[in-house]
């Protein structure tokens, strides 16, 4: 990919406070266009990152910090063409809805009618055209929400950087912000940079994930490569892959791998950078709507199709109804395994043997 597609490039950066290592050497980019999404757990460095990249804060050291081509490591806040949303919106209590939206035009010193000709174009378009005079403090939190982003949006920055901006919403509105995102996404067609602990958000929402742990990025990948391949142990168990064995490697053949673990040998494909040796530790990882149980003496079940399987006795220890599904615990040689079953499955105390694909098992380095 061409360098000029690149809306922001980052190289190497690091931020400390102190003693903290906020941000360890991380480097990437965004495609001019796309949705990313920064995913990670509290205190990984994900709002580090952003305020980075809107000059709210200088970098301890960079190696390269562009943005739409154009070094910005030296160029403050108000003259980077991006814009910042917020969790807690940073409105203005004392200014109304379409003072609030106009306010960075003003500053920009836009003629009064043209920018109140703007701000009212961009509330219509996060659903507010009824409430340009309304007071800040009248809205509800996704009406503020939407203000904020309208905002923002009304700047046609080259990057919006969206900083957990659901977070402080509840479920349901939350859900529907989600839908109303990615259509803004859409519309606008500008580079979104979106920060959230939410992997559920970051896989419905993203073009594009970088999952950070710890101030560095860890994988960085599609949602669907980051939820079937995770590469490392932390990124299986972020992206919530219920069952994680420790075992060695017993054979390799090509990005097949064996592992043993005791007596059993579970195979699955290697989603690690470097190819492993033979007997170097590794985790086996998959998920527990994968797995299947039958009774001794019948076939695979169902959804086997003719994809290889691995196969280990069971010996039901817990089942949990959840209404649409049960989640039923089982004690194997290679140690508790989980699964997820979605029909009804009869008794499971004669259940004695669980199979899952081969294929829906990544290997990974055991660090
Ligand atoms: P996230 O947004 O992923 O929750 P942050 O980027 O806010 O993480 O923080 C990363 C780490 O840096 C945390 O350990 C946090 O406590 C620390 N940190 C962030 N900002 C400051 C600051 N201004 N002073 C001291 N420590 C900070
Ligand atoms: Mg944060």
């Amino acid at each position: 990919m061409n360098q000029s597609d690149h809306i922001f490039t980052i190289k190497n950066l690091s931020q400390t406070y102190g003693a903290i290592d906020a941000l360890r050497g991380v480097s990437c980019h965004a495609v001019r266009g796309e949705f990313l999404t920064i995913l990670g757990s509290s205190g990984s460095g994900k709002s580090t990152m952003l305020r980075i990249l809107a000059g709210l804060e200088m970098p301890s050291h960079v190696d390269e910090l562009t943005l739409d081509g154009v070094d910005v490591s030296n160029v403050p806040a108000n003259r980077r063409n991006v814009s910042t949303v917020f969790q807690h919106y940073g409105l203005f209590p004392h200014l109304s809805v379409v003072e609030n939206v106009e306010y960075g035009l003003r500053v920009r010193k836009v003629p009064s009618a043209v920018r109140r000709a703007e701000a009212a174009k961009m509330l219509n378009m996060v659903q507010l055209g009824d409430f340009l005079e309304a007071n800040i403090s009248k809205l509800s939190g996704g009406q503020k929400q939407r203000v904020a982003l309208a905002r923002s949006l009304v700047l046609q920055p080259a990057v919006l950087l969206l900083d957990e901006p659901l977070g402080a919403l509840d479920e349901k509105l939350r859900f529907e912000m989600q839908s109303e995102l990615v259509r803004l996404h859409e519309e606008f067609g500008m580079t979104f940079v979106y920060v959230t602990h939410s992997q559920e958000e970051a896989l419905t929402m993203s073009d594009r994930i970088l999952l950070m742990d710890k101030g560095q990025i860890v994988q960085d990948g599609t949602p669907q490569e980051i939820f079937d391949r995770p590469n490392c142990r932390f990124a299986a168990e972020f992206m919530g892959m219920e069952n994680i064995i420790e075992g060695t490697v017993s054979s390799v053949d090509g990005a097949t791998i064996t592992a043993a673990i005791g007596e059993t040998l579970i195979t699955g494909m290697w989603a690690g950078s470097r190819m492993p040796e033979p007997s170097q530790p590794v985790i086996c990882a998959f998920r527990s709507e994968k797995l299947r149980c039958t009774a001794a003496g019948a076939g695979a079940g169902a959804g086997a199709g003719d994809d290889a399987l691995n196969s280990i006795q069971c010996n039901i220890e817990k089942d949990v109804y959840r209404g649409k599904y049960h989640d039923a615990f089982f004690a194997t040689p290679i140690g508790p395994l989980r699964a997820r079953l979605w029909e009804a499955p009869g008794d499971l105390a004669k259940m004695t043997r669980l199979s899952w694909p081969k294929s829906q098992t990544v290997i990974l380095p055991s660090d």
